[in-house]
């Protein structure tokens, strides 16, 4: 029986965030975003024509699925794409990131398999980047500094080496309780066996040998088109869910509200929502809307699959926006207004 939860987070354990209380501590120390370091001087020519042969091969693979391959591969590749974000969302990011909820060892084990279907680091790697992403935030020590400009906070910050205060501060975070998952443990081990099999393998045999396509067809449509799309769907919440959106919970932050992101991510670009309360399970106040992520975690939690699941309250949203929010204590009421799913 899964232990008992009152669904809130209790005041010792909004105390005990690491990964928010001691933020603004932690952003002393680094330098300011004026210091020199030129990306252009430590560029990766490899990842760069990986990248740019992905990208060509995604293009190719579109005509194809709109010219030669079949329907119901298409369909297949959005359910993979779907698959492989819900290891980033639900997994790496919501369960291991910030541990907002606990999980049962067999739904661990199907989030790191989507993880490595996703094959964007291992959950190791990807928490400790995303640990310190929150933690410092726009800062030189953030892996995607979004005050670097879209292109860098997008893709930019994989085709160069990471700045001096990223590879320092990363080398620092605390990842104790990750590393005691004997789950992260063995997806890190075994990281490039589960990738090729999961990510490269299974989706172009499964069309081959379920309804007859092509493997040619079923690799460019659901391995190099799926992949490329849901990288670059992952990492419009590090740029465009940065930049462009309402600020409605914490107007001196950059992260905004972008529910286009939120629509491409399963839920994550609630971002304003997120940065100011990151250790909410549902990484918004909307309950299902435009997050798909959420409505199955509200379906693992009623079947005991996950437990003591993170929720902010009414209250300690409102009392966020009239402190820190864009629109002050005037739009506070009609926001109650708008609060549906919680009642
Ligand atoms: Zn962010
Ligand atoms: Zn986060």
């Amino acid at each position: 029986m899964p232990p008992q939860n009152t669904g809130v987070a209790a005041p010792e354990d909004l105390r005990d965030r690491k990964l928010d209380s001691s933020k603004s501590d932690a952003k002393k120390d680094v330098k300011g975003d004026s210091e020199e370091w030129n990306y252009w001087d430590h560029l990766y020519p490899v990842n760069i024509f990986w990248f740019i042969l992905l990208h060509v091969g995604a293009a190719y693979g579109l005509k194809l699925a709109i010219t030669d391959a079949k329907f119901v591969t298409t369909l297949y590749a959005i359910l993979v794409y779907k698959f492989s974000l819900f290891g980033i969302t639900a997994g790496v990011h919501r369960l291991w990131s910030h541990r907002a909820y606990k999980a049962r060892f067999p739904l661990r084990v199907f989030l790191a398999m989507c993880n490595s279907l996703s094959y964007q680091n291992s959950v190791y790697e990807w928490a400790r980047d995303h640990r310190v992403h929150h933690k410092y935030t726009e800062t030189n020590a953030d892996p995607v500094n979004s005050k670097r400009g879209f292109f860098f906070s997008h893709v930019g910050w994989l085709l160069c080496k990471k700045h001096p205060d990223v590879q320092r501060i990363g080398g620092k975070v605390d990842m104790s309780d990750i590393l005691a998952d004997p789950v992260v443990f063995y997806q890190r081990k075994y990281y490039i066996p589960s990738v090729i099999s999961l990510c490269f393998v299974m989706p172009t045999v499964v069309p081959w040998y379920f309804w007859g396509e092509t493997l040619w067809n079923a690799y460019f449509v659901a391995v190099v088109l799926r992949y490329c799309l849901a990288l670059n769907a992952t990492w419009l919440v590090n740029s465009a869910a940065h930049m462009f959106g309402d600020r409605p919970y914490d107007k001196n932050i950059a992260p905004a509200e972008n529910r286009i992101v939120s629509a491409l991510t399963l839920g994550e670009g609630f971002h304003n929502f997120h940065h100011t309360f990151p250790w909410e399970y549902s990484t918004s106040e909307w309950g299902w809307k435009i997050n798909l992520t959420t409505i199955a975690l509200d379906f693992f939690e009623k079947v005991g699959l996950i437990y003591d699941v993170k929720r902010v309250t009414p209250e300690m949203i409102k009392a966020r926006m009239a402190r820190t929010g864009r629109h002050g204590h005037e739009v506070v009421e009609e926001h109650e207004y708008m609060w549906i799913d919680k009642k």
